[in-house]
C-alpha cells in the first residue's frame, strides 16, 4: 500500500501515527497517510508565516511563472492523479457527461493556468494637481484552506492557486476521507515552490479547528457543509480572521412547460446525478409543471435505470459509489423518510448488493416542499421531482429554503427563463444548464450557502486587503 507524508516547510513530515484511506468502490484501504495533530498545525503555520515576507515580495511575473510550473507538474502526472482521485472519491475516470476524475484533474490544470495569468490592477481614484490616490491590493499573510471530500483536488486548486497568486502562503487541510490527491499535489509543489509557501497537514475536525483559530492565520478559505462553516466562522471570530465560506446547497431547477422533454431530460439527469449527486451545485430539487410531470418522471426513471454504475476504474462506468459510509447512511435515512412521506419511487431506492458503498440512482415523485428529501441537501444519487402549477408560486417555493448556492430555469425561451432565473435567491443562476462553473466567472453562495466568491478577479481579490495610497502633491 502506498504511503503519503504531510509536507511542512518543503519537507516530508511523519507523525508516527497513520490512517488508512478507503476506496469506496471496494470498502478496502488503498493508501496510508500520516496523521497530523495540533503540533503540526503550529509547525505548518510557523513555516508559512516565515515564508510569507519573501514570497509576498516576489514579482507578479515570478509568481505567474511558478504557478504555470505547478500546472505543468499536474499535467505531467495526470494519469496518476486521475487514478488517485478515482480511488479516493469513487468517481469514474470518465463519468456521466464526462464529469469524472479526468475532468477533475483537467479542470485543475485549466484553473491553475487561468489563475496564473490573472493580474491585480492598481485602481487610480484621483490624479490631479492636488493629489494622486491609488488603491492597491496586498496579500494577507498565511491562508488556511480546509477542503471537503467530493472534489478534493479541484477544490484544493480553487483555494491554493489564487491564494499563492496574490502573494499569500498556505496551509491546507484536506478531508480525511480524501487526502491523497492533495498530499501528492503538495509533494509535487515542494519541488517547485520555496519552502513553507505551501504546506499540508492532515487530521479531523480538531486539527481544522486549531488551524482556523490560529492567531497567525490571516484568512480562512473553507469549502464544506453549512454546520462546519458556522463552526469555522465562530472559531475565526476570535482573531477577526476573514473567511470565504463555500457551503452546502439545495439547488432548485425549475422546468417550464415549453421544454422539449426528450432533449432536456438527459441534461436534467446529468445535472442532478453527475458524481452521484455529490456536488455542491448539483440540481437537488427538480420542479416540473403538471402538464409535463408524468412524462419527465418517466424519462428520468428510464435514464436512472440505464445509467452504468460501477467501479470508477472500469471503462464505461458513469456513476461510482457514494464516497463514504456516513454519507450512505444519510442517503438511506432520507430514503426511509421519503417513503414515509408518501414518495413514489419511480427508480431505485435501495443499496446495490456488492462490496463498497453503492446505491441505486433514485428518482422520487409526488413529494412536496416541507418533506425532508425536498428541504434537505441529500448529497447522494437521489432526486425528488416536485409538481407545480403556477410559475409565481414555484419561484416562491424554490426560494423558501435556507440555502442559496445555485438555481436554474429550463425553457425553450431563454430570455423568459433568464428573467425568472434572476428572481432566484442564489449566487449562480443558470438557464438550460446547472452547476456549470468556469474559472473566469465568480461562484459563491448566498443565505446559508456561504459568503464570498471564488474564481476570476473577484475570487482573487478575496485573498487580498485594500491599501489606499494618497500622494499629496
Ligand atoms: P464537512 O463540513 O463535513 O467537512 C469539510 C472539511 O472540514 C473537512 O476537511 C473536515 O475535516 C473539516 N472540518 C470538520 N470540522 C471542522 C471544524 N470544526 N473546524 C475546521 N475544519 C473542520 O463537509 P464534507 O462532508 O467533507 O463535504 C460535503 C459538503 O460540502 C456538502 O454540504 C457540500 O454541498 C459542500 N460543498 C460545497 C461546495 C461549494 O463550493 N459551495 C463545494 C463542495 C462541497
Amino acid at each position: 500500500m502506498q504511503e503519503f507524508d504531510m509536507y511542512i516547510n518543503g519537507k516530508p513530515v511523519q507523525s508516527g501515527k497513520t490512517f488508512d484511506v478507503i476506496n469506496p468502490a471496494t470498502g478496502e484501504a488503498f493508501a496510508r497517510c500520516q496523521l497530523g495533530d495540533v503540533s503540526h498545525v503550529d509547525q505548518a503555520v510557523a513555516a508559512a508565516k516565515a515564508a510569507f515576507p519573501a514570497w509576498s515580495r516576489t514579482t507578479d511575473e515570478e509568481r505567474k511563472q511558478l504557478i504555470h510550473a505547478l500546472a505543468g507538474a499536474i499535467e505531467a502526472n495526470m494519469p496518476e492523479l486521475m487514478q488517485i482521485v478515482t480511488m479516493e472519491t469513487g468517481k469514474p475516470m470518465g463519468g456521466l457527461n464526462g464529469i469524472g476524475s479526468g475532468m477533475e484533474v483537467g479542470g485543475s490544470i485549466a484553473w491553475t493556468q487561468y489563475t496564473a495569468e490573472l493580474q491585480l490592477p492598481v485602481d487610480v481614484i484621483q490624479d490631479n494637481e492636488v493629489a494622486r490616490v491609488e488603491v492597491h491590493r496586498k496579500p494577507l499573510g498565511v491562508v488556511a484552506s480546509i477542503t471537503p471530500w467530493n472534489w478534493p483536488l479541484m477544490i484544493a486548486i480553487w483555494h491554493v492557486m489564487p491564494a499563492l497568486r496574490a502573494g499569500n502562503t498556505v496551509v491546507i487541510k484536506p478531508s480525511p476521507y480524501t487526502p491523497v490527491s492533495t498530499m501528492r499535489l503538495v509533494q509535487l509543489a515542494s519541488e517547485i515552490l520555496p519552502p513553507g509557501v505551501l504546506n499540508v497537514v492532515t487530521g479531523e475536525g480538531e486539527v481544522g479547528s486549531a488551524l482556523t483559530a490560529h492567531p497567525d492565520v490571516q484568512k480562512v478559505t473553507f469549502t464544506g457543509s453549512t454546520p462546519t462553516g458556522k463552526r469555522i466562522m465562530a472559531s475565526a471570530a476570535g482573531n477577526l480572521t476573514r473567511c470565504t465560506l463555500e457551503l452546502g446547497g439545495n439547488d432548485a431547477g425549475i422546468v417550464l412547460p415549453d421544454v422539449d422533454v426528450k432533449e432536456v431530460a438527459p441534461k436534467l439527469f446529468a445535472a442532478a446525478f453527475h458524481n452521484n449527486g455529490q456536488t455542491c451545485a448539483a440540481l437537488k430539487r427538480m420542479y416540473v409543471h403538471e402538464s409535463q410531470y408524468e412524462e419527465i418522471c418517466a424519462a428520468m426513471a428510464e435514464l436512472a435505470k440505464n445509467v452504468v454504475v460501477g467501479d470508477g476504474l472500469e471503462e464505461g462506468t458513469e456513476l461510482g459509489p457514494i464516497q463514504n459510509q456516513a454519507q450512505l447512511d444519510i442517503v438511506e435515512d432520507l430514503v426511509a423518510s421519503a417513503r414515509s412521506d408518501g414518495g413514489r419511487f419511480v427508480a431505485g431506492g435501495k443499496r446495490i448488493d456488492r462490496a463498497g458503498y453503492f446505491f441505486e440512482p433514485t428518482v422520487v415523485a409526488d413529494l412536496t416542499d416541507g418533506t425532508r428529501l425536498v428541504d434537505e441537501e441529500p448529497f447522494g444519487p437521489i432526486v425528488p421531482i416536485i409538481k407545480y402549477t403556477d410559475i409565481e408560486e414555484v419561484i416562491e417555493r424554490a426560494n423558501r429554503n435556507d440555502q442559496g448556492l445555485g438555481g436554474s430555469v429550463w425553457s425553450s425561451d431563454p430570455a423568459k427563463a433568464a428573467a425568472l432565473a434572476q428572481r432566484l435567491e442564489c449566487g449562480s443562476a443558470w438557464v438550460n444548464d446547472h452547476g456549470a462553473l468556469q474559472p473566469d466567472a465568480p461562484f459563491g453562495g448566498v443565505k446559508q450557502s456561504g459568503m464570498g466568491v471564488e474564481f476570476g478577479l473577484y475570487g482573487l481579490e478575496e485573498f487580498t486587503s485594500i491599501q489606499t495610497l494618497k500622494i499629496t502633491k
